[in-house]
């Protein structure tokens, strides 16, 4: 008989919020290519679905926001939507962007 593994569950915003963030404010390194409203809602929604750091928002009333100053460069939202409206993804400068910390 197989033994049962026991769940492992995690909150990931509990896990980064010990990270620190040198946000670089004079070059966004993402860029969306229109307006938050503007943009397609399927497209917009992978974006809310893939980000970890839960980035991309909409409210229940439709309006979306996003900020990328607690990006974790993961680089989900470029691969997800590189080809249709995230139109800039860039590593942020040296010394800017997410620094990690463990424990
Ligand atoms: S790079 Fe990762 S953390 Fe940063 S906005 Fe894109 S999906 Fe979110």
């Amino acid at each position: 008989m197989m033994k049962q593994l026991k769940p492992i569950t995690c909150r990931v915003d509990e896990l980064i919020s010990v990270n620190k963030f040198n946000v670089d404010e004079a070059n966004a390194h993402i860029e969306l290519a229109d307006d938050l409203a503007k943009l397609p809602a399927e497209e917009f929604g992978k974006l809310i679905r893939v980000c970890p750091a839960g980035l991309y928002r909409e409210d229940e009333d439709g309006s979306r926001t996003f900020d990328y100053a607690g990006c974790l460069e993961c680089g989900t939202c470029r691969i997800a939507c590189g080809d249709t409206i995230v139109s800039k993804w860039e590593q942020p400068g040296p010394t800017m962007g997410v620094q990690y910390r463990f424990g």
